[in-house]
């Protein structure tokens, strides 16, 4: 145990395992709203309308257009919808494209967030924010954007595509790893990345074989708010730098990006935090292989994209790539250096074991 760390809990009112519909309008009341704003993505519209409907009278409107990556044209939009709407409250009910979106117009009205994630990611337990403007995603914190209340319904996730559960889950995971040798970290983020990787990485495995288990969802439900828990508490390091940089730059999916570059972030900082590798290979049930082997092995193992030249990279890119991740790096524990960050992607380009 360190012998001097500073905590700070976040005050997300979290309530899980329940039917979200029957709770929604309770939850909201409980907020002191009156009116609430249903927010979801196209493909995601059946949803809101069930919510909308639960809401009864306390159903403002739904806003249906959330968009990966937050862009301002659609924040301008739904702020228009939410203008016209005089809702009170904003309820998210999707991954981490739909909360970023209620997120963004919290930012600029105040307004509180109920959010019912429907993916692993865990965006809905952080005060990180970020709206994307010609290209370019401005992220940010703010105690603002941090939902009040997160109802957790593993019914709802019950038909994410199973591929979306591996890689949103593999994000997660990769939160929690990051916190396990943040600058910032402490015991209780180490307990909850622990406990985090180790739900997560099971409840993948179950829903492997039985992708309609909802036992195994709600593994990976609860895995997700822990490891949310640690993206919202502690800073991140190189993996995160690396696939901002690679979905900044370069516009490779979210997720998917985040499952293929995390073995290779892992294994450069072996070396500069045994214990955290030590933990992560624990938490995967894994404990006599490295994290960064055991890792690469649990992505193969749930059938996750395994190269970035799979979901879109190109060759020609990964210079820029390696000067773009190193130009401004995040705190990292072990220096970050171009040349060895440029080896770094080309494993990752190629998907092979990372050493
Ligand atoms: P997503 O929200 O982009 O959703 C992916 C797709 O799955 C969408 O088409 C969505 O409509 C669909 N979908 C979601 N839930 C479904 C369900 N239950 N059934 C069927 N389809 C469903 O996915 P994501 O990975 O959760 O979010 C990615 C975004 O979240 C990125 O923009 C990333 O930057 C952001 N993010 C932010 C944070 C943070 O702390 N701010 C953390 C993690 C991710």
């Amino acid at each position: 145990m360190p012998k001097q760390f500073v905590y700070t809990a976040q005050p997300t009112r979290v309530v899980f395992g329940a039917d979200a519909w029957h709770t929604l309008k309770a939850e909201i009341g409980l907020l002191g709203a009156q009116k609430a704003l249903v927010l979801c993505t196209a493909r995601q519209r059946g949803l809101a309308e069930q919510a909308y409907g639960a809401l009864g009278k306390s159903a403002a409107a739904i806003y249906d257009q959330a968009t990966m990556h937050v862009p301002l044209a659609v924040v301008q939009e739904a702020r228009v919808a939410l203008t016209r709407s005089n809702a009170d409250c904003l309820i998210a009910i999707g991954g981490g494209s739909t909360i970023g979106l209620a997120k963004a117009l919290a930012l600029g009205t105040g307004l509180p967030i109920l959010a019912v994630p429907t993916t692993y990611s865990g965006s809905e337990m952080t005060s990180v924010y970020g709206v994307t403007e010609s290209g370019t995603k401005k992220t940010g914190k703010d105690a603002r954007v941090l939902p009040k209340t997160v109802i957790y319904d593993p019914q709802l996730t019950m038909k994410l595509p199973y591929d979306i559960s591996v890689t949103s889950g593999m994000n997660a995971i990769a939160h929690a790893a990051e916190g396990l040798y943040a600058q910032d970290s402490n015991p209780m983020i180490t307990l909850l990345a622990e406990e985090g990787i180790r739900a997560m990485a099971s409840g993948l495995r179950q829903l492997q074989h039985q992708k309609n288990d909802v036992n195994a969802r709600e593994q990976c439900l609860y895995g997700a708010w822990l490891c949310g828990t640690v993206l919202g508490s502690a800073g991140m390091a190189l993996h995160h730098k690396l696939c901002h940089t690679l979905g900044g730059s370069f516009n490779l999916p979210h997720a998917q990006t985040h499952s293929i570059v995390l073995p290779y972030a892992m294994a450069y900082n072996a070396s500069f935090a045994p214990s955290a590798m030590q933990r992560i290979s624990c938490a995967l049930q894994r404990s006599n292989q490295s994290a960064a082997s055991a890792l690469y092995d649990l992505a193969q193992e749930l059938g996750a994209p395994m190269a970035l030249r799979a979901i879109g990279m190109r060759a020609a890119d990964l210079d820029q790539a390696a000067d773009i991740a190193v130009a401004q790096p995040y705190w990292n524990p072990r220096p970050v250096e171009r040349d060895h960050i440029r080896t770094l992607l080309q494993y990752a380009f190629e998907g092979l074991r990372p050493e």
